[in-house]
């Protein structure tokens, strides 16, 4: 069982040698215990919250500790009643090929059906990431029909499930992405009804600019993935009693500062400004995957995905993810 676990902390940025391939016997299965085959394995931006010493919203990971992750698989073995071989199931298993898993634990393992949705996607569009997009804009955006609502990060697993969302909603739907082919995606797949190239804008004023004509009726809610000067930027288009979901500011993850430039303007706009994490919110779990489990199964969400291969690669994947490198959900494909 090949592994990748934190040999030592990120001094400022984060780099392949705070990282550690490593290879062990899985032990015996008790009772109650299942053997899980990672066929992927999902990466995330809060993993580089883990690497630090220091509290972020995600606990802090022990050094010499396989990395945790998502993943995705299938039971090789079982010792648990409910679960047989070959079934297709969600969890958490780490940065490693396989993991044991006590199957009663609360949340430890979820069974799959992937007759309408492939396997990945349910790290995905259909997982932790899409939940994340739908609470911010269903319960903290909260939009009314004809709203207009704005995500950063549009084209990234959390982002490209949010159109699908918004234009469900009646809502005009525009993005910000790093890239010309990003954003041609995000309109032309993801049913984005406009996308903004930031690395085209040279500043928060022309940044400004564009959004207006993207926006012509103002913004009434912004989820927020990214920070700095984007957000900045989007402050200045936002209209009245409207609403920032703040799920993300990954701009800032590798340690740079992220000042905001005009903090009054949430008074001015009588703004609602709220953080979330999504794990903290399993209520609406059901329901939200329900919809984007519809979403992707009819098609009407496509999500792409950036794959690495082998669990050697998901270090250098992972740096690649913080830099923006990837074009939709980061995944390491293990079998
Ligand atoms: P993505 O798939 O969106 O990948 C990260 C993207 O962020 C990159 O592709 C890049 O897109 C953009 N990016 C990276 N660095 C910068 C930078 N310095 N400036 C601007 N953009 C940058 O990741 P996820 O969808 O998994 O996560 C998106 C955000 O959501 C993250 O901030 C993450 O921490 C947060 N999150 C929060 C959760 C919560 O519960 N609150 C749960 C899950 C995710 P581009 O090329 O377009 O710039």
């Amino acid at each position: 069982n090949q592994q990748i676990v934190l040999d030592n902390r990120p001094q400022g940025e984060a780099v392949a040698s705070n990282f550690k391939l490593v290879a062990t016997d899985t032990p015996p299965l008790q009772d109650g215990q299942v053997l899980v085959r990672h066929h992927y394995l999902s990466l995330d931006p809060y993993m580089r919250g883990r690497m630090n010493e220091s509290k972020s919203y995600a606990a802090s990971q022990a050094l010499g500790e396989v990395m945790i992750g998502g993943t995705v698989g299938e039971v090789a073995e079982s010792k648990h009643p409910k679960y047989a071989v070959g079934d297709k199931v969600v969890g958490m298993g780490g940065w490693q090929e396989y993991s044991v898993v006590n199957a009663d634990q609360p949340g430890a393992l979820r069974k799959v059906d992937t007759t309408h949705v492939p396997l990945s996607h349910y790290l995905g569009a259909v997982g932790m990431p899409g939940v994340t997009a739908w609470y911010g804009l269903v319960k903290i955006i909260a939009p009314k029909e004809g709203d207009t609502v704005v995500v950063s990060a549009a084209t990234g697993a959390v982002g490209s499930a949010f159109a699908a969302l918004a234009k469900a909603r009646g809502c005009r739907a525009v993005g910000i992405a790093g890239g010309a082919d990003k954003c041609k995606y995000a309109v032309e797949e993801l049913g984005f009804d406009a996308c903004i190239d930031y690395k085209e804008h040279s500043d928060v004023k022309a940044l400004s600019k564009a959004l207006k004509e993207a926006c012509p009726n103002g913004i009434d809610g912004y989820f927020e993935n990214v920070g700095g000067w984007i957000m900045d930027a989007v402050m200045l288009r936002m209209n009245a009693f409207s609403r920032i979901a703040l799920c993300g500011m990954i701009a800032g993850y590798d340690g740079a500062p992220l000042p905001m430039a005009n903090p009054a303007l949430m008074l001015i706009n009588r703004m609602k400004v709220e953080g979330f994490i999504v794990s903290e919110h399993m209520e609406v779990w059901p329901d939200a995957l329900k919809e984007l489990g519809t979403l992707v199964g009819t098609g009407k969400l496509r999500p792409r995905e950036t794959i690495a291969q082998g669990i050697a690669a998901a270090p250098e994947a992972f740096l690649g993810l913080l830099k923006g490198k990837n074009f939709g959900k980061q995944l390491v494909k293990l079998i």
